[in-house]
């Protein structure tokens, strides 16, 4: 397995697994991996022949007083990972690789598909992913890139840039990796206390019963919704949105209707840690 910090490295690494005849797939993550992400790099494995894995802790997408300086950073253990998964160059930019110095003259504006969900509630979070994201791709170049189904807002964010940028690239969607109790894998699971940790399954089973309750022939879910945020809310969760999107623009929906798609998407805090997770319903 390679490594490369800087652009001119991991062009090359690119460059020459392609003149190999080689198809690429990327995975960008932030690191501290978990199952989760090797669900990306298996899917990654099945549609190309090398794998280019990204560990970037991309700054344009925290807020101030969220948890950039505090998030977890497992590099060593990451490298292991990655090496038994059989990835074939690692790319680990540092900020000044990735942004360099002096003033910016451009950003991404994101209309409609940022406004709920995480758009809603993180200002700029998805300007930060959808610049990256969009240097990444220009670094990188890889034939196919995987994203996960955890963060649905996104990949539809992603699969929306990557039509109106042109950028030559299929995108892939990973299912959600989850704990046996059901809990979406995530890094920043590790903030949870034990206490924390046994409560928070609880997002998952209000997901279901709602997906169930749908599934079952409840077309106007809004009462059955804010009863599963009351009960979060009793066992101490700090609800932020529990809605039903439309799984394409990603506006919330009052009224289901049959031969359409949704997703149902959750985000509480429990504690300092924010958690996120979906359910996509085939109506
Ligand atoms: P992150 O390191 O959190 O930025 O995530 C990197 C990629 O892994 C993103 O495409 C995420 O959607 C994906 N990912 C994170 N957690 C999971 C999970 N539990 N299941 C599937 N994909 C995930």
């Amino acid at each position: 397995m390679k490594t490369a910090e800087s652009i001119q490295e991991i062009r090359e690494q690119v460059n020459h697994l392609k003149s190999e005849g080689k198809k690429v797939a990327f995975v960008p993550t932030m690191g501290a991996l978990h199952d989760g992400h090797l669900s990306l790099i298996r899917l990654a494995h099945k549609h190309a022949d090398a794998i280019v894995v990204s560990i970037y802790v991309n700054p344009e997408q925290f807020a101030p007083h969220e948890d950039f300086g505090t998030y977890p950073r497992t590099i060593e253990a990451d490298l292991k990972l990655c090496k038994e998964e059989n990835v074939a160059v690692v790319f680990m930019p540092d900020t000044e690789t990735m942004y360099g110095s002096g003033k910016k003259y451009f950003s991404i504006d994101i209309e409609e598909l940022n406004v709920h969900l995480d758009g809603g509630s993180r200002p700029g979070y998805f300007q930060g992913i959808a610049l990256v994201v969009n240097k990444l791709f220009n670094i990188v170049n890889p034939d196919v890139a995987v994203f996960g189904q955890k963060d649905y807002q996104q990949f539809r964010i992603i699969e929306q840039m990557v039509k109106e940028f042109n950028h030559p690239v299929e995108l892939l969607m990973a299912p959600i990796g989850r704990a046996e109790d059901g809990l979406a894998l995530s890094s920043r699971n590790s903030y949870l206390s034990s206490e924390e940790r046994a409560l928070a399954p609880s997002l998952y089973r209000a997901l279901t019963y709602v997906a169930q309750q749908i599934q079952n022939g409840v077309m106007e879910p809004s009462l059955l919704i804010s009863h599963q945020q009351d009960e979060l809310e009793a066992k101490g969760f700090e609800n932020d949105y529990l809605s039903v999107y439309s799984l394409d623009t990603l506006q919330p929906v009052d009224t289901l209707s049959p031969g359409n798609k949704y997703v149902l998407a959750i985000a509480a805090y429990l504690g300092k840690t924010r958690l996120i997770d979906n359910l996509i319903l085939e109506i």
